[in-house]
C-alpha cells in the first residue's frame, strides 16, 4: 500500500510519502536495540519519564494544530480530534506520574527466602497500528514502553502518514534519543522480517482480525509475545427500566462517533421488548437529525468514512444484510452527489442468525437493532458473537446490572455509559477481539520481564 494522505471529505490527494528501504529498517533496528542496551533503557527511569512529561505538555499546547492534521487525514470531526489529542497528553502524563510505582519490585512471602519480582525492559517492540485514532493508538504503545525502557518501532496505517510522521517528530522534540521511537513507512513483508529479527522481543497490533492473525502467527513462529487489540461487535443493551431518552441519545452518539469507526462503538443494540418501540423512535430521531459535512466545521455531526475503500465495504455489507432479510429502518446508502466518503446513518432491524450481518463488524454508522423478552435472551444474544471487546448496559437497577455484567463475555463492560477509555483503565478484549491489555498498570506489564529474585 502506498503511504498517502487523501482527504476523505473530498478524496483529494494531499501528499504521497516515501517508503523506507531494508537498509533503513536495519539502521532502525540497530539504533533501537543499542538504545535499549544502553544506560537509557537500563538506567534511571526518571530520564525517560521526563520525556513523557514534555510530550504531554507539547501535545496539550498544540491541540488545535494536531487535531486539524487528524481531521484532514482521516475525517474525524474536529471536536473529536481535539479530544483525542487531549487524551494522548493525559496518557503520557499518566505514565510519567505512575510508571515508577507500577514497576517497583513486588515482595513475595516465601519459605525459600527473601523474594521479590522486579520489572525490567525486554528489548525492541514492534507495533502495527490502525488509522481510526491515529495519535491515541500510538500513545497507548509508546507511553508505557518508553517508561519501561523498551524501544518502539511502529508501522502505522498507510492512510495516516502525516499523523505517523508528526507523532514521531513530537516524541523526538520531547527529548527521546534516536532509537527510542521510530516510525517506518514499510510493507507487510518488511513488518514480518522485523518481527523475525532476534532484537525484537514483543509485538503489539491494533487492527482487524485478519491482520492480527497474520502478525500474531509470525510472532508465535519465533516464540515472541504479542498483544492484539482487534475488532468488536459491542452490545448496547437497554433494559425496560432504563432512562430511554438518555439511552437513545447516548446510543446514537456511541454508534456514529468517529463516523462509526470505533472498535468499541455500540454496534448491536439489544432492547427489551417493553421499551423497544419507544427506544427505536427516539434513536431514529437522533440519526435523522445528523448533519453530514466537513469535519472541520463545528456544526457537522457526521463526517466521512476514512477512505473510499471503507465506504465501498460498508455499502456492500448493508446491501448483503438487506438481501439476507434485514429491514432497512433508515438510511442505507452512500450519500449521493458527494465527492467525499459519506454513508447515511443507518438502522437495520430484523436481522436473523443466518444473516451474515449477525456476526459481522460494521465499521461505519450502521446500527443493528434486536429486541429481547428478558435478561436470559439478552445474555444469550450478547454472547452469541465471535468478538468480546466492550459493551454497555442501560438500567436503573444496579444489582441486575452487576449480575448481567458478570455474565457478558467481553473485556470491558460499562453501565449507563457507552464504552469509554481513560489512561487509568485497562483496555482490551476476549475471543476474537484479541488478547492482552493496553493502558493502566496492566498495559505497562505486558512487555516487561517480571523477574523473580530469591535470596535464600
Ligand atoms: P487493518 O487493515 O488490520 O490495519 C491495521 C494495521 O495493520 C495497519 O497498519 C495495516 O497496514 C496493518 N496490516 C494489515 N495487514 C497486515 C499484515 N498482514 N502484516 C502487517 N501489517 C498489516 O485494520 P483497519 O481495517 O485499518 O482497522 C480497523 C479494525 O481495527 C477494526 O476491526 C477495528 O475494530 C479494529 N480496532 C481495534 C481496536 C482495539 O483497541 N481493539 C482499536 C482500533 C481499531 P496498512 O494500512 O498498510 O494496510
Amino acid at each position: 500500500m502506498p503511504y498517502q494522505t487523501i482527504n476523505p471529505f473530498n478524496n483529494k490527494l494531499i501528499k504521497e510519502y516515501q517508503t523506507h528501504n531494508d537498509q533503513q529498517v536495519e539502521q532502525t533496528l540497530s539504533a533501537a536495540h543499542a538504545l535499549y542496551k544502553s544506560d537509557w533503557g537500563q538506567g534511571d527511569m526518571q530520564q525517560r519519564l521526563k520525556v513523557l512529561h514534555k510530550l504531554s505538555d507539547l501535545m496539550s499546547s498544540r491541540v488545535e494544530e494536531l487535531a486539524e492534521i487528524v481531521s484532514v487525514e482521516m475525517g474525524k470531526l474536529i471536536e473529536q480530534s481535539r479530544a483525542e489529542v487531549k487524551l494522548c497528553a493525559e496518557i503520557a502524563k499518566y505514565y510519567a506520574d505512575n510508571a515508577e510505582a507500577f514497576l517497583k519490585p513486588v515482595p513475595y512471602k516465601s519459605s525459600l527466602g527473601e523474594a521479590w519480582v522486579e520489572h525490567s525492559p525486554i528489548g525492541v517492540i514492534m507495533a502495527v497500528e490502525p488509522w481510526n485514532f491515529p495519535f491515541y493508538q500510538l500513545m497507548r504503545v509508546l507511553a508505557p514502553n518508553l517508561a519501561a525502557g523498551n524501544s518502539v518501532i511502529v508501522k502505522h496505517a498507510s492512510i495516516v502518514p502525516h499523523c505517523a510522521e508528526t507523532f514521531e517528530k513530537l516524541v523526538t522534540e520531547a527529548g527521546a534519543p534516536k532509537g527510542a521511537y521510530t516510525n517506518l513507512f514499510i510493507s507487510q513483508d518488511q513488518v514480518a522480517n522485523i518481527i523475525e529479527d532476534d532484537r525484537v522481543q514483543g509485538v503489539a497490533l491494533t487492527g482487524s482480525e485478519k491482520a492480527g492473525a497474520v502478525v500474531a502467527a509470525k510472532a508465535a513462529s519465533k516464540l515472541k509475545k504479542s498483544t492484539l487489540e482487534l475488532g468488536g461487535n459491542d452490545i448496547f443493551a437497554v433494559l425496560e427500566d432504563a432512562d430511554i431518552e438518555h439511552a437513545a441519545k447516548a446510543g446514537a452518539q456511541a454508534r456514529v462517533s468517529n463516523a462509526g469507526q470505533v472498535c468499541t462503538a455500540a454496534k448491536r443494540f439489544i432492547i427489551h421488548e417493553k421499551v423497544a418501540d419507544e427506544f427505536l423512535k427516539k434513536f431514529t430521531e437522533h440519526f435523522k437529525a445528523l448533519k453530514i459535512g466537513d469535519p472541520l466545521e463545528a456544526s457537522t455531526t457526521l463526517g466521512p468514512l476514512s477512505s473510499a475503500e471503507a465506504l465501498k465495504t460498508l455499502a456492500r455489507q448493508v446491501e448483503q444484510a438487506v438481501k439476507n432479510g434485514a429491514k432497512l429502518h433508515v438510511g442505507g446508502k452512500k450519500v449521493a452527489d458527494n465527492p467525499g466518503n459519506f454513508f447515511e446513518a443507518t438502522i437495520l432491524t430484523h436481522i436473523t442468525r443466518d444473516n451474515p450481518a449477525y456476526f459481522e463488524e460494521f465499521f461505519g454508522p450502521v446500527a443493528q437493532v434486536y429486541v429481547v423478552k428478558n435478561d436470559e435472551e439478552l445474555v444469550k444474544l450478547a454472547n452469541d458473537s465471535n468478538y468480546g471487546l466492550g459493551g454497555a448496559l442501560f438500567t436503573q437497577d444496579m444489582n441486575r446490572a452487576r449480575q448481567l455484567a458478570t455474565k457478558i463475555e467481553t473485556g470491558m463492560l460499562y453501565v449507563n455509559s457507552p464504552t469509554d477509555t481513560a489512561p487509568e483503565l485497562p483496555f482490551g478484549g476476549v475471543k476474537r477481539s484479541g488478547f492482552g491489555r493496553e493502558l493502566s498498570d496492566l498495559g505497562i506489564k505486558e512487555f516487561v520481564n517480571q523477574k523473580l529474585v530469591v535470596l535464600a
